[in-house]
């Protein structure tokens, strides 16, 4: 059995080296065949000139690099196309995923699950925090489509098969957590120890966590569309009821003073669901517009590969594209000359 092991990366040239070093080891601990993907993502802190060294170094080691940061779901999409493996992982450079989980994740791809988890428990992590996770989870599990479990991220090894599922999933906004719950199979999940960031900061703001918590929602179903409906059926239901009653009180008792405060409480308050409910059709609408552009998720600026599946752990990759790599490196030498 062949494993491949996917690492999208940006920004982590200080803990490449020691990466490198720690999946190595376990890598050949397994004995099995294995290739590296390092997917750059559009670093700017050298962590491509990073991977070519250890490229340069080591056979099982293929690269490709982004033109620009197109995002981790953009990565982890190129690592899982250009995988050549029977049971492909997926694994982030920061050693937030322990390398010595490796072993016990192909120890139980071969008692035949499809999808081996890796399920962070939430310790360490600001008590806040931790009370948002749980919330948003209650939340979109009561909604989506697919059930989403709390803790449960990237890190997980996927089959030859499951791969070619996630595969078929072309689209452009890509919510993985959500893709890999939608493909199904046999899945397993086993727990570890969080493990803190040890240099550089995560990525993740409050802002892009809350974006990424909306992709959720939005992603995997159109209940908030049904919202909406529910909204305006109840409010029709009342202003019907109302207007009856208004009705009713003018013909038995005349017409008294109007209800001022009334009035603009039920404007404003309508007009706030109103705009609410625009911003979610226009968050899919925003969606169907990107859909139709086909636009690619990502472009490659460079890399080693040799078409998936032909190569692993063998002799160097075509020369060719090790030229036109030599050629784009002197370009950029050039450039900053
Ligand atoms: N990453 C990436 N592109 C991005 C952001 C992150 O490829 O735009 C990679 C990053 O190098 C790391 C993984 O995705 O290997 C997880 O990122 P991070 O540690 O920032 O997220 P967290 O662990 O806090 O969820
Ligand atoms: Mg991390």
């Amino acid at each position: 059995m062949r494993v491949t092991l996917v690492v999208p990366c940006f920004n982590e040239v200080e803990v490449l080296a020691r990466f490198h070093d720690a999946v190595s080891r376990e890598l050949k601990a397994t004995s099995e065949p294995y290739e590296i993907i390092y997917v750059d993502d559009g670093s700017r802190d050298g962590t491509l000139d990073a991977i070519l060294g250890i490229a340069a170094a080591d056979h099982a080691v293929r690269y490709l690099s982004f033109s620009r940061n197109f995002g981790k779901e953009s990565a982890m999409l190129a690592g899982l196309r250009h995988a050549g493996g029977d049971a492909v992982i997926l694994m982030d450079a920061d050693l937030q995923h322990p390398p010595e989980l490796i072993s016990r994740m192909l120890e139980l791809h071969a008692r035949g699950f499809d999808q081996v988890v890796a399920k962070r428990t939430r310790a360490g992590v600001p008590a806040g925090q931790r009370i948002a996770a749980r919330t948003y989870y209650w939340l979109i599990n009561r909604w989506a489509d697919v059930e989403l479990v709390d803790g449960v991220g990237d890190f997980r090894l996927i089959s030859r098969r499951a791969v070619d599922g996630l595969l078929k999933l072309e689209e452009y906004n890509r919510f993985s957590k959500g893709l890999f719950a939608w493909i199904g199979f046999e899945s397993v999940v086993f727990e570890y120890e969080n493990v803190q960031r040890e240099t550089g900061k995560s990525r993740w703001t409050f802002r892009k966590l809350f974006e990424y918590g909306l992709d959720g929602l939005l992603s995997f179903n159109n209940k908030p569309l049904r919202v909406a409906i529910y909204f305006g059926l109840g409010l029709t239901a009342i202003a019907v009821l109302y207007a009856i009653w208004v009705v009713g009180v003018a013909a038995t008792q005349g017409v008294k003073m109007p209800g001022y405060v009334t009035l603009i409480a039920a404007i404003v308050g309508l007009g706030g669901i109103q705009m609410v409910m625009l911003g979610v059709i226009g968050e899919y609408i925003g969606r169907i517009y990107y859909e139709t552009k086909h636009r690619p998720h990502y472009l490659i600026k460079e890399s080693n590969l040799t078409p998936p599946g032909v190569v692993i752990g063998g002799a160097a990759t075509s020369t060719y594209k090790l030229e036109s790599r030599d050629q784009n490196r002197l370009d950029r030498l050039d450039r900053t000359d």
